[in-house]
């Protein structure tokens, strides 16, 4: 069974890039976020320089790389992406930095999983606009300093605290992005179901934000099953009930909790009696890493109150009991 999740899938790429807006106005919600950021793009347009470079930080399938699209976009220069896992060595940074046109947009994803060296490459990249080339190898080696353009770092991270404060003090804008209300996630359905061709009747956008678990990228990953379902079932238009029936087939509950919420809940309330349990065996226990289960499963289910993150660990809450129709506290054996 396919898990429907707010993380990126390999073989995604071409379905991601269909749905995503090109300029700022098409990014739905975030209204707040989308002020500050046109209005920091607007003055480095003024003032003819490219931008300060800009840090996003929150969970996946938010918008983040989606925004540093925009960004590139709106001041009309192009992007070069990475991330922090495909930097093996600060020399593959070295290379990105110094083959940099003036102005280009650097996107740099997971951002927080360079190598340190890399990182402190990054950092005087950054600030000084200047990079340190190694010519050589062993004793013979020597350093020739490079003067770059200026250029604009976008940053994105799931974990922003585990960025090092010099490289985050680089950052001169720095956006968090949260969980969509379903009325927002219901304007991005509309718009994606007009991209795809589905046909919504009255309801149907709103049944499949209330299962979204507050995120773009599981919003639209929904909407394609369920336009899998109108396809198959002939239907010409999609109405709330047909949306329920498709999605009960991917266990996508009525809280919007996918299968590794619903794994992690259970244990802590089935294997701890409901907490607290630290992350590392609460993790193993569910099968995941421990990163995927704080990035991606904590933050949607303590936003929603199922979980508590406290000194002693993590503990279920009452709502979380009841959401598994157990009673809070009570007996689980049975
Ligand atoms: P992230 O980089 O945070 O993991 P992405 O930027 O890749 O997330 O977004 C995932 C998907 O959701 C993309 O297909 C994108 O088009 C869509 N998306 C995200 N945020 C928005 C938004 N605010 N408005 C419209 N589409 C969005």
């Amino acid at each position: 069974l396919q898990a429907i999740s707010a993380v990126p899938l390999d073989n995604e790429p071409v379905s991601e890039e269909e749905l995503r807006p090109q300029a700022l106005g098409g990014f739905i919600g975030q209204p707040q976020l989308k002020a500050q950021l046109q209005l920091f793009l607007d003055a480095a347009r003024k003032r003819d320089v490219p931008p300060d470079h800009i840090l996003l930080a929150g969970p996946p399938g938010l918008g983040k790389t989606t925004l540093a699209m925009i960004v590139a976009n709106e001041l009309g220069v192009p992007i070069r992406i990475t991330s922090g896992p495909a930097v093996q060595h600060a020399g593959d940074l070295a290379s990105i930095l110094s083959s940099l046109d003036a102005g280009e947009v650097l996107f740099i994803d997971e951002i927080h999983r360079l190598p340190r060296a890399a990182e402190e490459l990054l950092y005087i990249a950054m600030e000084d606009f200047r990079v340190d080339v190694m010519v050589g190898k062993g004793p013979g080696a020597s350093s020739i300093p490079l003067t770059l353009p200026r250029f604009t770092v976008v940053g994105a991270t799931t974990r922003e605290g585990m960025l090092p404060s010099p490289l985050r003090a680089r950052f001169g804008f720095t956006a968090h992005l949260d969980f969509y209300p379903s009325e927002e996630l219901e304007k991005l359905i509309e718009r994606s179901a007009a991209v795809l061709g589905v046909d919504l009747a009255p309801g149907s956008a709103q049944q499949l934000s209330l299962r979204s678990r507050g995120t773009p990228r599981i919003a639209n990953r929904l909407l394609r099953r369920v336009r899998d379902w109108a396809i198959v079932h002939e239907l010409d238009v999609v109405k709330p009930d047909d949306v329920k029936e498709a999605l009960s087939l991917y266990q996508i509950d009525s809280e919007g909790l996918d299968r590794l919420d619903l794994a992690v809940l259970n244990a802590i309330v089935r294997n701890f009696d409901g907490g607290p349990v630290g992350l590392n065996n609460l993790a193993a226990m569910v099968g995941e890493e421990s990163e995927t289960v704080e990035t991606v499963c904590e933050p949607y289910l303590v936003r929603e109150g199922f979980l508590m993150r406290t000194p002693k660990g993590r503990v279920a809450t009452d709502k979380a009991w009841i959401h598994l129709g157990l009673t809070p506290g009570g007996d689980v054996s049975k």
